[in-house]
């Protein structure tokens, strides 16, 4: 347990804001409750699109560019503003956490990475092949999908990324959070074992997956890297949002995912949908029966 003081933002406001996961100095405080992201394009056009799809009451509300300082911001709400001392949780969804667009572009021009190779072996001595371990290198794709096997990413399709508890302690340590009882024992650190807590947010999730399962938008993009954020205080109000559409790319029409279908590549399924069951049944199963 850490105090996470670099992701401490002081905001103009009477709280100290929280960033879990993302680059230090990414965000600024707006006015008003609400924050500002470095602008992304990519991003932009999601939150527009979504301000207008079911999923709306779902993501932080947005409002535009705005510039500070010669940098362009993309404007939406803080959702932690409504909260007090706030217990927040990052959980990246989905089965990968790249892009087919990225992994494509790793494989035209394959070359030998030792400092990849080097990053391998400090995690797990054992994980590359007798020829990688000749070459002391390996190629980037197999790096990529490599890591994606430490975390609960491959194989439960969400991953904790953050976990910021009222009382000021903070973990983002949970790269080897893998197995199903790991995360069980992370969630229930989380919730601190408050039934009402846990309830409401099963039920968010439970919503979120209904919504998900008829919008147009989820349907028509590959939603990588995008994570469900987490909210609870003392007054035992929980709520659930999605953030991070910095990787959430539409699809060429007439093709559309059902997030569950395992990913192949070229299918551009990302998990996300299998990655919420899978969440929606593990906290089920920490609710007292
Ligand atoms: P990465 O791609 O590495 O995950 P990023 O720079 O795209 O990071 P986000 O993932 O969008 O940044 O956000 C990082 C953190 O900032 C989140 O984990 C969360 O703690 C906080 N955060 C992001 N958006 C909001 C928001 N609208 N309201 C409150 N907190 C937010
Ligand atoms: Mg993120
Ligand atoms: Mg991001």
């Amino acid at each position: 347990m850490v105090h996470c003081n670099p992701f401490v933002v002081s905001l103009k406001k009477s709280y100290p804001w929280v960033q879990l996961a993302g680059h230090a100095g990414n965000f600024q405080a707006g006015d008003y409750g609400k924050l500002l992201k470095k602008y992304c394009e990519c991003e932009q056009q999601c939150l527009l699109k979504l301000m207008e799809d079911s999923l709306r009451p779902f993501v932080p509300g947005y409002y535009g560019v705005v510039q500070r300082d010669g940098q362009d911001y993309n404007l939406m709400d803080d959702l932690l503003a409504d909260f007090d001392s706030p217990s927040i949780m990052d959980c990246k969804m989905g089965s990968r956490t790249y892009l087919e667009e990225e992994l494509v572009k790793a494989q035209e021009r394959p070359r030998l990475r030792k400092d990849m190779y080097e990053k391998m072996v400090a995690v797990d001595p054992e994980a590359p092949t007798a020829e990688e371990h000749a070459q002391q290198a390996v190629l980037k794709p197999r790096y990529m999908q490599w890591r994606e096997t430490l975390s609960s990413t491959a194989t439960l399709g969400f991953r904790i990324e953050g976990i910021k508890k009222a009382d000021g302690t903070c973990n983002t340590n949970f790269k080897k959070t893998k197995h199903r009882e790991q995360v069980m024992q992370a969630l229930e650190d989380f919730v601190e074992g408050n039934t009402k807590v846990l309830k409401s947010y099963l039920q968010r999730l439970q919503e979120l997956r209904t919504v998900l399962e008829q919008s147009e938008f989820f349907r028509t993009h590959e939603v990588v890297g995008s994570s469900l954020l987490f909210v609870h205080d003392r007054t035992e109000q929980a709520r659930v949002w999605m953030i991070d559409f910095g990787k959430t790319v539409p699809l060429p029409p007439p093709l559309v995912l059902d997030h569950r279908t395992p990913w192949v590549e070229g299918n551009r399924e990302d998990g996300y949908l299998w990655g919420l069951d899978n969440l929606i049944e593990i906290m089920s199963a920490m609710m007292p029966a």
